[in-house]
């Protein structure tokens, strides 16, 4: 059975919240045919499902649109690395 991102993207909210993982941004969730927007939840993999991680709830988190592209192909850990880093630098 094929389930939407939005489906899955409402279940985790529901659990966690809506604050994003990375940046703590409070996120909403896009609708059929809205624009893209920063602040879009989005499903992000902890492990990504290109080196095996699963579908799972357990490996997926909710980060905004603008964290996730940003993210890319970057390890998880790497991203928040970088993240803090640069966060050091700004404060
Ligand atoms: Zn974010």
């Amino acid at each position: 059975m094929r389930r939407s991102n939005g489906a899955k993207i409402r279940e985790i909210m529901r659990e966690r919240g809506n604050a994003c993982v990375y940046c703590g941004i409070g996120m909403w969730i896009a609708y059929d045919g809205c624009k893209r927007n920063d602040r879009m939840a989005t499903l992000d993999h902890v492990i990504p499902k290109a080196i095996g991680g699963s579908n799972h709830n357990s490996n997926l988190v909710l980060a905004c649109y603008r964290c996730n592209y940003e993210r890319g192909s970057m390890a998880q850990a790497e991203f928040i690395d970088r993240r803090l880093a640069l966060g050091e630098k700004e404060g």
